[in-house]
């Protein structure tokens, strides 16, 4: 209650526009985006209809027979969730927290009910997915870190932001490039520095957004490499391709 009363005075003294319909946003906790855009924007819950492997959402018609998109069938991580698509208020401070490592609490709050899509057990280990040392520096803190962070305090798991790292700095504009060339880019571009931590464990790998899907592949093909018995992937945002 008081902490409503703080956000909402705050954000009278601290007016922010909504990054994407551009009306004032009634209250702190909502990040950049107002009300009406996060209701706007589609959420998953254990009731949609996903893949049951990367949750990609299914055209009901065309996989009527399936529950799988059939795309994801060579990803080494076991499972991935996400707690929505990527759009509207979901993108937009997905975006910021590139800028502010700061989770507004309207999203920290769709953190739990992702979490809780996953299984999870004392021998969990989360892992954010790691940037180059040379972009963690340009950045000054690595997002998927941040989120990580979130999804440990909820879950009661240990973070371990150090054993799995990323060798290359890889290109700034990767959505120019097809599927077949992001996948390369990030093939070997991952390592595990610290693989007794790894092994025998069950990785949470987390990130902001899941798009292809190939970085968070190699990630887990390397951490399997080096003894992790499971890997599921945990985004707040998933990219959605059209109908197929
Ligand atoms: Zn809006
Ligand atoms: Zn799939």
């Amino acid at each position: 209650m008081v902490k409503a009363i703080i956000n909402s005075l705050a954000s009278i003294a601290f007016p922010q526009n909504c990054h994407i319909c551009g009306t004032s946003v009634e209250s702190l906790e909502n990040g950049v985006a107002c009300d009406s855009c996060w209701s706007r924007t589609r959420h998953f819950s254990a009731d949609s209809a996903l893949c049951v492997k990367c949750s990609h959402p299914l055209d009901e018609l065309a996989n009527r027979h399936s529950a799988s998109c059939h795309r994801c069938t060579e990803q080494h991580y076991d499972r991935a969730v996400a707690a929505g698509v990527y759009e509207l208020a979901l993108a937009a401070v997905l975006l910021e927290l590139k800028k502010t490592p700061n989770v507004p609490d309207r999203l920290n709050r769709l953190v739990r009910p992702t979490v809780e899509m996953l299984e999870i057990s004392a021998n969990t280990l989360i892992v954010p997915v790691p940037l180059s040392a040379k972009r963690r520096v340009e950045r000054g803190f690595n997002q998927a870190e941040i989120l990580a962070r979130s999804v440990a305090r909820l879950s009661g798991n240990h973070l371990d932001a150090f054993s799995l790292v990323r060798k290359a700095h890889t290109p700034m504009h990767r959505t120019a490039m097809d599927r077949k060339a992001r996948e390369s880019t990030v093939k070997n571009a991952f390592e595990v520095k610290r693989p007794k931590f790894i092994e025998g464990k069950s990785i949470i790998l987390v990130d902001d957004i899941f798009t292809s899907g190939a970085t968070v592949s190699s990630c887990a093909n390397i951490l399997k490499k080096h003894g992790a018995t499971s890997v599921s992937v945990l985004t707040l945002a998933r990219a959605v391709e059209g109908r197929h």
